[in-house]
């Protein structure tokens, strides 16, 4: 994703907005929420906003989804244990995926009834089958499967829970699209929010003040096994993640990118190659594309004599410059360039072998004293460390505004590297830097 041109494209639509909100009164507003609620259930008509993320028929605590004595168990040690940053890829539990990622399924015959919600169910299950080794079959005898009933609202367990009599996904009144379907299978095949992952407030906020009392816990962070195992870049488009006005109380976000209150979170109504890529590497499946997993500035995977630069700031040298690394015993968590701030300066990290790279994440210093961030950088490849190639088509990319935002930058055609070079071109304060890379063996 091309943040830049994203960003103008902001300015004239705020704009707009601005207009719009001077001349709706809030009354207005909140009038046209209700009457677009309603529209919601009215079969087949999309609702502005997903249904599995509106208040009705869904469980307060926790939306729609379910967790398993297992799941709550494993996602609130996570948090009670406060786990350190780069342990957390430790935690692998392949109970509950679906073994062999085979899914047994059974649709109630009350969808007899419901033929659309019928058709979205069916449109969901080919779409999995065809981007992923996920397959499903009409249960026989299987004492484990996914039976697809029509609940109150749209809501589906988080795993595979080992139930008898099926394990419920529910595709209720107002829920028939195949996009609700796929979101939650989704959550069957393993997958939580991506709003809930560990690392989301360095991406969004969450508005406290205008969140539907009750539904706070919607809004929670989870350091559970499966997400945070994949290591994927953090993505706004995806399938998973709430939109900004999910269980809003007054119509205002509940959610906003930490770049803007207007930038789209979820509402996408195809699973995005993020998503898609996180399957593929959730269940093993081979021959399917899967090439966004980080590389492992932020795990350590990437060893501290992999990172290098032009120059640098005592205590602040280029081994610090790793994504969420923050100050401690070890360093001031980044990497800043020598006293004179000035062009030409970079860092450079050393993949080990060659690599495919299809994006990149980058943070400022977090600083008590002086916040320093980039704000706009230039990134080239080489394959020996002497002849270097412009990525990204060569453009300069938008990276920070503040200290602790990450922005994700997506190639717009994945290039093949061994070493990855970031210059910075303009910055505030200070050139500091830190930097995830993601992609996958070339
Ligand atoms: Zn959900």
């Amino acid at each position: 994703m091309n943040y830049q041109g994203v960003k103008f494209m902001f300015i004239e639509i705020f704009i707009v907005m601005l207009l719009k909100f001077i001349i709706a009164t809030p009354v207005s507003r909140v009038q046209m929420d209700i009457r677009e609620e309603a529209e919601t259930f009215k079969e087949g008509n999309r609702p502005s906003v997903p249904p599995w993320a509106q208040a009705h028929g869904l469980d307060k605590f926790e939306g729609d989804i379910k967790l398993s004595k297992n799941v709550a168990a494993l996602v609130t040690e996570g948090i009670r244990k406060k786990k350190p940053l780069k342990d957390r890829g430790a935690v692998t539990n392949k109970i509950y995926q679906w073994s062999y990622g085979i899914l047994p399924y059974e649709i109630d015959s009350i969808f007899d009834n419901y033929p659309s919600a019928r058709q979205a169910i069916w449109d969901a299950i080919t779409e999995v089958e065809r981007i992923s080794c996920i397959r499903f079959r009409p249960r026989t005898s299987e004492q484990y499967y996914i039976r697809f009933i029509r609940g109150s609202g749209c809501w589906s367990y988080v795993g595979q829970v080992q139930i008898n009599g099926g394990q419920p996904i529910s595709i209720g009144s107002g829920c028939g699209f195949i996009e609700t379907v796929l979101h939650e299978i989704m959550h069957a095949l393993g997958f939580f929010h991506t709003n809930s992952r560990y690392d989301r407030d360095s991406y969004v906020t969450v508005k406290e003040d205008n969140i539907m009392q009750g539904y706070e816990g919607n809004f929670q962070k989870y350091t559970h096994a499966q997400l945070d195992r994949l290591e994927a870049p953090y993505d706004m488009t995806s399938l998973m993640h709430l939109p900004r006005y999910a269980f809003s109380k007054n119509g205002f976000n509940t959610l906003e990118a930490r770049a803007g209150g207007l930038v789209v979170l979820g509402m996408s109504t195809v699973l995005s190659e993020i998503d898609k890529a996180q399957l593929n590497l959730l269940y093993s499946c081979t021959g399917y594309p899967s090439c966004y997993k980080a590389f492992g500035m932020e795990s350590f995977q990437i060893l501290d004599n992999q990172i290098t630069a032009s120059s640098y700031k005592q205590y602040y040298e280029p081994h610090q410059a790793r994504l969420h690394l923050t100050a401690s015993v070890s360093g001031n968590g980044a990497w800043c360039a020598g006293q004179n701030h000035q062009q030409g300066e970079w860092l450079q990290v050393d993949l080990g072998r060659r690599k495919k790279v299809t994006g990149i994440a980058t943070q400022g210093k977090m600083d008590y004293f002086i916040s320093a961030w980039t704000t706009n950088l230039k990134v080239s490849s080489s394959l020996d460390r002497y002849t270097w190639y412009p990525a990204f088509s060569g453009k300069m990319l938008s990276a920070n505004f503040d200290m602790n935002s990450a922005q994700y930058n997506e190639a717009p055609t994945p290039f093949i590297a061994r070493y990855v070079r970031f210059e910075p071109k303009y910055w505030y304060n200070e050139i500091c830097l830190r930097v995830e890379i993601y992609g996958c063996d070339a």
